[in-house]
């Protein structure tokens, strides 16, 4: 009897870590799970905002197939202005506090 309620919950648990309809951040200093919703064409990343084209290898099994490259040249060139507006910010304030 002891065996056997181990064992459900031994199975119950690794169910819980599965990630099963999920695919990974590409973004490397992202990595985030994202969970697509089924059969979708597009997944977006919650964290970093990044978009990746899907396929599905069976219905519940999404891979990245690549990334949306219009969005993602959109949030690069956006980050590149945001820095650059911070040093150049930064730049004007030289030797003031
Ligand atoms: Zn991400």
């Amino acid at each position: 009897m002891a065996i056997e309620k181990e064992q459900l919950s031994a199975s119950e648990s690794l169910r819980k870590t599965r990630t099963f309809g999920k695919v990974r951040c590409h973004n490397p200093s992202c990595m985030e799970r994202i969970q697509p919703a089924p059969g979708a064409n597009h997944a977006k990343c919650p964290t970093c905002g990044m978009e990746y084209r899907l396929f599905w290898v069976n219905s519940t099994l999404p891979r990245i197939r690549g990334p949306v490259w219009d969005v993602n040249r959109k949030i690069a060139q956006e980050k590149m202005a945001r820095l650059e507006a911070a040093a150049s910010k930064k730049n004007g304030k030289k030797g003031g506090k």
